[in-house]
């Protein structure tokens, strides 16, 4: 059922694993963080402003002073939240660097949810496409198209939207990599906020149809 719908949104947008646009894991992490709250388009432009500082880079960026780095993200909005915990996020990195990875998921995952300012997305992002493990992106996008979809309920929490994805999946870190950005691809195209219903490739699913 679940696979249907990937199908279906598949054949509509033009989307690649692993889709999400880095050109490396760290700049993928640093943009996880930054995307929190804000346009992506504002993102751009911050993650631009560190690569022309050379920030783009662990330890470099740990180096950098809180106002250099604050100015440089300031785009993204919260930029003083966001910059304290950009350099949590590079201690850390810096902290477990060479360490054998083969620890169990949800212990990693714990290990990201433990840093302050990284929230359940956030690090699910982290884990899916900065280190390609298997784990459901759940954010604003999906839970608006798949309680309209009448999948989830509306008062339905991160885990549960979680778990219910995962459980109909195969466990595949390129399926939930396109998925997720199919999501986000048809929530711009078409499952607004204020819905653009004709034309929708998932219309004959949906209970809320405009
Ligand atoms: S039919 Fe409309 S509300 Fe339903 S998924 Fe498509 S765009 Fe969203």
């Amino acid at each position: 059922m679940l696979l249907q719908l990937f199908d279906r949104l598949n054949e509509h947008y033009d989307v690649q694993a692993p889709w999400w646009p880095a050109q490396s894991a760290f700049e993928m992490m640093v943009g996880a963080v930054l995307t929190q709250n804000t346009r992506w388009e504002n993102v751009q432009m911050a993650l631009n402003n560190l690569r022309n500082l050379a920030l783009l880079a662990p330890a470099t960026m740990l180096a950098s002073e809180n106002e250099t780095l604050q100015m440089a993200i300031r785009p993204t909005g919260f930029f003083k939240q966001k910059s304290a915990t950009l350099h949590r996020l590079c201690a850390h990195l810096l902290h477990t660097e060479g360490e054998n990875f083969d620890r169990p998921l949800a212990q990693k995952r714990q290990e990201w949810l433990s840093i302050k300012g990284i929230g359940p997305e956030t690090a699910d992002s982290i884990l899916l496409y900065g280190y390609q493990q298997p784990i459901f992106v759940i954010d604003a996008y999906t839970l608006r198209i798949f309680k309209r979809l009448g999948r989830f309920e509306p008062s339905v929490r991160y885990a549960q939207a979680q778990a219910w994805m995962m459980q109909q999946l195969p466990n595949e870190v390129a399926l939930f990599q396109c998925f997720h950005g199919l999501i986000v691809e048809h929530a711009k195209a078409h499952c607004r906020k204020q819905p653009c219903c004709q034309g929708c490739p998932l219309q004959s699913e949906c209970a809320y149809v405009d």
